[in-house]
């Protein structure tokens, strides 16, 4: 008992390396709630809008549709995504503005189930505000964004958390963004899930700040990487090689994707 005890514990330190990370292909279903204030009437946005940044509604306009769809190289989808609104909330801002994120969320999913819209269970959430200076995150597989929220960047950000992808970090550990960021955490500017703080391209006029795409190593944890164009370091047993890497964004030209510089040989994935 004793020996399994042990060998349980071990399994469960150990660090997740790609290679036992969960691939996310298929389609990706998000249930996507407007919902209103009490006190704010006001309805910046229709339902297209949402359809738009969110469903193949919005194909080549650059929102979170387009961005699974290009970075996934057609293995993802949102095609299963729905969105359902305005409902309006009998909550104030100022009540919003005061409950923890998970209860947040949570007011604008019992009000839209009460208004008669039970989210299937194998849906992710996505409730919208009608208003800003209120809170854009993810809880679980949960996320929401205000009303200054509404930009391909944080969409994509925040939908990726539901999906289990962690942050963006750099080696520079002196770099501590937030009160509550860990060192270097936030800091890769060429990966989307460094949020507010990455190269953004405007992809969109619609969608204002545009999000730019993964760096190779989430692309690979991802399962979006074809696996015949990473490199793995001492593999072959050489000890020098020159390698020709293609562009990430460019996967029709020739060349390695990814080089994996292993740093344990018994397990050259780490
Ligand atoms: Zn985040």
């Amino acid at each position: 008992m004793k020996r399994i005890l042990l060998a349980f514990l071990v399994l469960f330190l150990l660090p997740l390396h790609p290679a036992e990370a969960t691939p996310v292909q298929g389609y990706l279903n998000w249930s996507v709630l407007m919902c209103k204030f009490a006190d704010r009437p006001g309805e910046p946005r229709d339902r297209l809008f949402f359809e738009e940044l969110f469903t193949p509604v919005g194909a080549g306009q650059r929102g979170l549709h387009d961005f699974i769809a290009s970075q996934s190289r057609g293995r993802a989808t949102t095609g299963g995504t729905v969105v359902k609104g305005w409902f309006t909330m009998p909550y104030t801002w100022q009540q919003s503005k005061e409950a923890p994120r998970a209860e947040r969320i949570d007011q604008c999913v019992r009000t839209v189930r009460a208004a008669g819209y039970t989210p299937p269970p194998e849906h992710r959430i996505a409730v919208m505000l009608n208003a800003g200076d209120i809170d854009s995150g993810a809880y679980g597989t949960a996320f929401l964004l205000d009303a200054h929220g509404w930009n391909s960047a944080w969409a994509v950000h925040e939908a990726m958390h539901t999906l289990g992808v962690g942050h963006g970090f750099s080696d520079d550990l002196t770099l501590k963004r937030y009160d509550w960021s860990q060192p270097g955490e936030y800091d890769d500017h060429w990966d989307v899930m460094s949020v507010d703080h990455i190269h953004h391209s405007r992809w969109s006029d619609k969608f204002g700040q545009g999000a730019i795409g993964f760096n190779a190593p989430r692309l690979d944890e991802v399962g979006w990487l074809p696996q015949n164009r990473v490199l793995t370091a001492g593999k072959d047993g050489q000890v020098t090689t020159s390698v020709q890497l293609a562009p990430i964004e460019r996967q029709d030209l020739p060349g390695t994707l990814m080089v994996r510089v292993p740093y344990d040989v018994k397990n050259l994935n780490r």
